[in-house]
């Protein structure tokens, strides 16, 4: 199975940004190196403070990324994406009761992929062609879709082409959505992503590709500390809820991990982390088990990891469709039954809890299809 490891200095610059998290304040000059400081700043979206002094993270413009135009009117399709953050946030009445309130985080509204993977197929490539700039590449990489999607995405309107690696076991309607979006498809042996991996990496090397990556590629965990947590963070408070959890699923583990390195910062154990993984031998699209390898998810806190069938995924799915009117995905379904399993148990106490929904069902027509379809009794 991939063994991922965080480099020294990510996890040290990680303890920097849970440091200012946590105080809420910056000292300056920092007390660590000061380089390293000036990377926790930069991952939090936080100025570097102008003299010397004692600094609120808000004074140095820790909410200021978050500031869609009120009328949504957008200079480009790029913009579109990142100027329309936070995603929003909805209560879903169905799902709440007894003093508990819970609230979807619509990933679904970012609008290439229809996912979450937007953010990191955005910050990706930004950051690759920072560092690149006027590279003309091709963008290789292992999806079982949205990543792929949001790259070809980023493709089109960077001027690149990106070549996409997909299990076998991933829905046939991606082939087509992929090649719509003029990415290049290639079909592999494997159920999950994660072992196409070392594949891709020597093909990419061999035809002097880019290999972005998003199982280890920094970029990914960053994107979703300085805009999915803080966005949730900013929308949470001006709520007035009482946060008292967050469940979401685990695929490269980097909105999770993002999400469970702020919160438990910032607000320690008042709110309780979960993430969902598929049980033991079963596939659900876009997350899997944290044995098959993950990089960040062992860099921060998490209060219980749930394991959820297909089957109970997707009555789920159909249950918030037919109670809220909305199609999630089939990872979203998989959150609803972990939370629900946790309300059961009776180990949620009073208070908000946010569940996070990576993508909508419209790709999972053949997977729905097929449940609707089996013989009644299975
Ligand atoms: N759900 C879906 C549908 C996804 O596509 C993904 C990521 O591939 C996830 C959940 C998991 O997100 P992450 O990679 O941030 O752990």
């Amino acid at each position: 199975m991939a063994r991922f490891s965080a480099s020294e200095r990510f996890v040290r610059v990680l303890e920097v940004v849970a440091g200012y998290l946590r105080s809420g304040v910056v000292e300056w000059p920092p007390e660590v190196e000061e380089g390293l400081a000036r990377e926790a700043l930069e991952m939090l979206g936080c100025r570097v403070p102008p003299r010397p002094g004692r600094y609120a993270l808000e004074e140095l413009g820790l909410y200021d990324d978050i500031s869609p135009p009120p009328l949504r009117v957008f200079e480009s399709t790029e913009e579109l994406l990142w100027r329309n953050w936070p995603t929003p946030l909805v209560k879903l009445r169905s799902l709440s009761r007894g003093g508990v309130g819970v609230w979807a985080k619509l990933e679904f509204y970012n609008p290439f992929s229809m996912s979450v993977k937007d953010r990191i197929g955005w910050s990706m490539v930004r950051e690759y062609l920072a560092r690149n700039p006027g590279a003309r590449v091709i963008l290789y990489e292992a999806t079982s879709t949205n990543t792929g999607l949001a790259l070809a995405a980023m493709a089109a309107i960077r001027g690149l082409k990106a070549r996409l690696y997909l299990p076998s076991t991933v829905q046939k309607a991606s082939d087509v959505l992929l090649a719509a979006m003029g990415a290049e498809v290639c079909r592999r042996p494997g159920s999950i992503t994660v072992e196409l991996i070392d594949e891709v990496d020597e093909e990419a090397r061999r035809a002097g590709a880019v290999h972005l990556n998003q199982f280890e590629n920094d970029a990914n965990f960053k994107v979703h500390l300085r805009y999915t947590a803080k966005e949730l963070d900013l929308q949470v408070r001006s709520a007035g809820l009482r946060l008292r959890g967050i469940v979401g699923g685990l695929g490269t583990s980097g909105h999770m991990s993002a999400i469970s390195l702020y919160f438990k910062s910032r607000y320690g154990d008042s709110v309780r982390i979960y993430g969902v993984q598929p049980a033991p031998g079963t596939a659900i699209p876009g997350i899997r088990r944290i044995e098959t390898g993950m990089k960040w998810v062992h860099l921060v806190r998490f209060d219980g990891v749930l394991d959820v069938s297909p089957e109970e995924a997707i009555e789920h799915v159909l249950r918030v469709a037919r109670s809220e009117g909305i199609l999630i995905g089939l990872s979203a379904g998989a959150v609803t039954a972990a939370f629900e399993r946790l309300l059961e148990r009776g180990e949620l106490e009073a208070g908000d809890y946010v569940v996070v929904y990576p993508d909508q069902g419209f790709k999972y027509v053949e997977q729905l299809s097929s449940y609707l379809q089996r013989p009644a009794g299975e």
